[in-house]
């Protein structure tokens, strides 16, 4: 069997003949084997769903109940029949719940990597690479000059300034899934024990997190009147980028805006976002972690999707690895 015969693009997202089934459809489809829950790549409506239970918990969280016609929760490692393919799910270090699913049929096995991350992370179980024919990598960050820095070091350079300017609010712009509780956990395994608030948009995911056994310490409401606006006074708020556009972080006391995410890496993207302090925290895998990462699984043949696939292509051929893009269109990880 070719590998193009055991998954392919199609217009709705990655499709397994044999199985029938797609893996990340943008559009309702029949049957949907889900990664994880960013919006980009679990949407609603689909017939049956198989994913993780974090994964279907979040989509639930999100989209509300019934999402989907049916729902089937994939234990990690667990071997999985589809009408004669086996499927198993793998944990992909991006968010909670985020798996890499691994597609075996007729003695191939591809594994779709999903979203990852190979830097350590308190809020979700590690990357584990499986060894496979064909990788399916993402490439959000293929380029080299896309390094992550240690998130422990991001993190005490914005413990650095709350200390620095005691008056002033840190409000820090993250994700709402995932990057939200990343740098929350982040702030307290550096020794921060203060109440940290958040924007109403993190509250249930962050309730999530807790309810399965991440803790976050106390979490308080950041909701600002005249009266209580200098409580604020050198607190670290956490908000969704989108809170930003709505002036919201303009709120606290002479704020400074911090947005965390593997984009900060370029200056000028922080300074036209109006961010006073980059932090350069990602969930995506930066240059090193990806080719790092093709290697460990052994694949004789990379598939590269949702980013800068050439650079990745022209290194894995440079390294005698077979490589192509996959052109999936509609990925735009809200993650990052
Ligand atoms: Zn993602």
């Amino acid at each position: 069997m070719r590998a193009s015969e055991l998954l392919h693009p199609r217009p709705e997202g990655l499709y397994c003949p044999p199985g029938d089934f797609f893996i990340d459809p943008i559009r309702p489809v029949d049957r949907a084997l889900v990664t994880h829950g960013h919006s980009d790549h679990a949407r609603s409506g689909h017939g049956a769903v198989l994913a993780t239970k974090e994964t279907l918990d979040i989509m639930r969280l999100r989209y509300g109940d019934p999402f989907a016609g049916s729902t089937q929760a994939a234990a990690l490692g667990e071997s999985i029949d589809l009408d004669g393919v086996k499927v198993t799910f793998h944990p992909a270090g991006h968010v909670l719940g985020s798996a890499q699913i691994a597609v075996e049929h007729g003695g191939l096995r591809i594994v779709a990597s999903g979203d990852y991350k190979r830097q350590a992370d308190a809020t979700c179980i590690a990357f584990e690479p499986v060894p496979c024919d064909v990788f399916i990598t993402e490439a959000t960050f293929g380029l080299p000059v896309f390094r992550h820095p240690p998130d422990r070091e991001e993190t005490e350079r914005l413990l650095r300034s709350v200390a620095q300017f005691p008056q002033r609010a840190h409000v820090v712009g993250a994700y709402a899934l995932g990057k939200a509780q990343r740098v929350i956990r982040l702030l307290r395994d550096c020794g921060y024990e203060k109440p940290i608030y958040i924007h109403g948009a993190l509250e249930t995911l962050s309730a999530y997190y807790q309810s399965q056994g991440i803790d976050l310490g106390e979490l308080r409401p950041a909701t600002v009147d005249k009266a209580d606006r200098n409580d604020f006074a050198g607190a670290i708020v956490v908000g969704p980028p989108t809170a930003f556009a709505d002036r919201w972080a303009r709120r606290f006391p002479d704020p400074i805006s911090c947005f965390a995410s593997g984009w900060m890496r370029i200056r000028q993207r922080a300074k036209q976002g109006g961010v006073e302090l980059p932090l350069i925290l990602s969930d995506h895998a930066d240059w090193d972690e990806l080719t790092d990462t093709i290697r460990e699984t052994g694949a004789g043949e990379v598939w590269v999707t949702h980013g800068r696939e050439e650079a990745l292509v022209r290194w894995c051929e440079l390294n005698g690895i077979a490589a192509r893009p996959l052109h999936l269109v509609g990925y735009e990880d809200e993650g990052d």
